[in-house]
């Protein structure tokens, strides 16, 4: 059995060890508590540590940021960087703090500005938009603006990033600028003379009135580009653009509508007489002179008119009607002006009727030609023909060339169609030379498009080669003016075939714009007096000296002359009296088929 002080002792020890035991607990959750106390600590001060790092990246962003950044509190910024110092306040002494907001939106956004504002500071966020913002010293200038709403130390605060876009607007507006005027003056180009023309139809709608639709297409425009050089051509199309803006009035339109075409666009009013007054007006415009690098220039033009409601509904219709007016202007002997008829309509369509019938007419043997004879007026001997093209058209009938060769030309068939006539009229000269008929000369009509190619002296060797026809058998025919479209590449052609021995005459003399000058510089050898002088011989003393003063001349240049159109004994008189050469007219002979030619030869040899 334990004694009583054992049991103390042990007591004791136990009881110790109980309070070692609490003692340990106590201190390890002490110090696991301090642990904690201690992490937290660390945690706060990283935390604090990050937060200013945080606040420092943030600052250091917003200050390198290339977008003005400005913060506003009470209405009052108090914080800009230096982008925005850089965009609103450069140019002044002044600082943006202190500054509101609103006063840095341009005047026309004020308004919108103060609702936004107001809208942010109530907690809505906003989107980006484009406006104009107000500098400092007073300067505006187009920006990108972006305003959130948000808090800062504890208050209210619009933060606001802005853009400069000044020189990205200005890029658009150039763009768009080009890609509605012209280049060169400046006026609406086509795209934009069809919307503005829409515009004005609007217009007319709305409140009645007509509108007319003018085609304006410079007259021989390529002469002078040609003979002067683009530079010129180029000046005068400005020059010739500020003088029509010049008497345009205020709703009236001009635009460039091709190379020398013109589209002008008159609004008319309740006195529909200032139209009509307008129209001659251009019309003086145009032929005004101009003197552009020491040149002295007189420009003429063709005008077609069409107008709104009654000849077209919309730009399109209306335009292409005008052109065609404006095509009857040109046929009908240039500088004039036309209004679109509906019989024009007609004739248009025809002549697309024509003209894709005309791509055929070579393949299916439709074209073939008649011989004219010229006769030596003393002798009255045959001395050449000449040959006529005509064409068997399968639904219109006999065309004769006034009907086609325009539309030969304009449309480049006439440099096929051309080909076949030189090749044809050679073997059929040749076959008549070995068939005993005697040696004729041939005279062949030639187009400018056929100068313009620049085969014709292969062409023409090719054909002098495959028929054995002698080269000064050939008598090419050209009208004044054709010759003188091109001066310089004409001559150098005709040098050439001169060379060879072919002849060369000039077609339809005294109608063409030619001046003696120039003439005199051609290799020639023979002139045609025009038929309408000789038709005029009987009716008006006055042609009798013209035709005396051509045959005078023509023989003064050493050129052979012929008068075509001979119909009368009169005619044929005088003609003799005077000296001139041959003659060729109905009164001897109708152009013929080649049988009915050698028929002919063979009555009259
Ligand atoms: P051009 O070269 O001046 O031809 C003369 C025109 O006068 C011909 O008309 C002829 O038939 C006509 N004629 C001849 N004698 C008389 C007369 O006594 N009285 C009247 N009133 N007329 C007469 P055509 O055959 O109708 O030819 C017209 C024009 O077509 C020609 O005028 C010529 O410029 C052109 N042409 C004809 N054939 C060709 C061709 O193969 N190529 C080209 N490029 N043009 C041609
Ligand atoms: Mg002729
Ligand atoms: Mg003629």
């Amino acid at each position: 059995m334990p004694s009583s002080a054992d049991s103390l002792e042990a007591l004791q020890a136990r009881r110790l060890a109980r309070e070692i035991s609490a003692r340990e607990q106590a201190e390890a959750l002490l110090e696991q508590k301090s642990l904690e106390l201690f992490n937290q600590a660390l945690d706060r001060e990283r935390a604090v540590v990050a937060l200013r790092e945080s606040e420092e990246r943030y600052r250091l962003i917003v200050e390198l940021s290339p977008d003005a950044i400005v913060i506003e509190v009470d209405e009052k910024i108090i914080f800009s960087n230096s982008a925005a110092r850089i965009l609103f306040a450069e140019s002044s002494s002044l600082s943006l703090e202190g500054n509101s907001l609103l006063s840095l939106a341009g005047p026309s956004f004020k308004q919108k500005t103060q609702e936004e504002l107001h809208r942010l500071r109530n907690g809505h966020n906003l989107n980006e938009s484009e406006e104009v913002a107000v500098r400092l010293d007073g300067t505006t200038f187009e920006v990108s603006v972006q305003r959130v709403g948000l808090s800062y130390k504890g208050k209210t605060a619009v933060q606001m990033i802005a853009r400069d876009i000044s020189s990205r607007k200005q890029l658009e507006q150039q763009l768009a600028y080009q890609a509605t005027h012209d280049g060169l003056t400046g006026i609406p180009n086509r795209n934009r003379l069809m919307e503005m023309l829409r515009e004005a139809l609007n217009f007319a709608d709305r409140y009645q009135f007509p509108v007319w639709v003018a085609f304006l297409d410079l007259d021989r425009f390529k002469f002078i580009n040609d003979h002067y050089g683009h530079r010129v051509g180029d000046k005068l199309l400005i020059n010739l653009t500020r003088r029509l803006q010049g008497i345009l009035r205020k709703t009236d339109i001009v635009g460039r509508y091709g190379g020398d075409e013109f589209i002008l666009v008159l609004r008319g009013g309740p006195d529909d007489n200032m139209n009509a007054v307008m129209v001659e007006r251009i019309m003086e415009t145009v032929n005004e002179p101009l003197i552009i690098d020491s040149h002295y220039l007189k420009l003429s033009g063709s005008l077609g008119l069409a107008t709104y409601p009654a000849d077209g509904s919309n730009p399109d219709v209306l335009i292409e009607n005008a052109d065609i007016a404006m095509y009857r202007a040109k046929e009908s002997g240039r500088n004039q002006h036309q209004f679109f008829t509906r019989e024009m309509n007609q004739q248009h369509q025809e002549r697309g009727q024509i003209e894709s019938a005309l791509f055929n007419a070579l393949e299916r043997n439709e074209l073939f030609l008649e011989y004219q004879p010229q006769l030596d007026v003393q002798s009255g001997r045959i001395k050449g023909v000449e040959a006529l093209l005509r064409w068997q058209h399968p639904e219109l009938g006999l065309l004769s060339p006034a009907r086609f060769i325009n539309i030969a030309e304009e449309c480049g068939m006439i440099v096929r169609i051309g080909e076949w006539v030189i090749h044809q009229a050679c073997q059929q000269c040749a076959d008549w030379e070995r068939a005993g008929l005697g040696q004729l000369r041939v005279a062949v009509n030639l187009s400018v498009r056929q100068l313009d190619a620049n085969g014709l002296f292969g062409i023409i060797e090719a054909a002098l080669t495959a028929s054995g026809l002698a080269p000064a058998c050939l008598e090419l025919e050209l009208t004044e003016t054709l010759m003188m479209s091109d001066l310089e590449r004409t001559l150098t052609v005709l040098h050439k075939l001169r060379a060879i021995g072919v002849g060369i005459a000039v077609d339809d003399f005294g109608t063409g714009y030619s001046s003696f000058a120039y003439i005199k510089r051609l290799p020639l050898d023979s002139l045609k007096i025009d038929q309408s002088f000789i038709r005029e011989l009987e009716e008006n003393e006055d042609s009798h000296i013209i035709v005396r003063a051509l045959i005078q001349l023509a023989h003064n240049l050493k050129l052979r002359v012929i008068a075509e159109g001979v119909e009368t004994k009169f005619q044929y008189e005088f003609l003799k009296q005077y000296g001139c050469d041959e003659i060729q007219g109905y009164l001897y002979c109708k152009p013929l088929l080649p049988a009915a030619l050698e028929a002919w030869l063979k009555e009259h040899p």
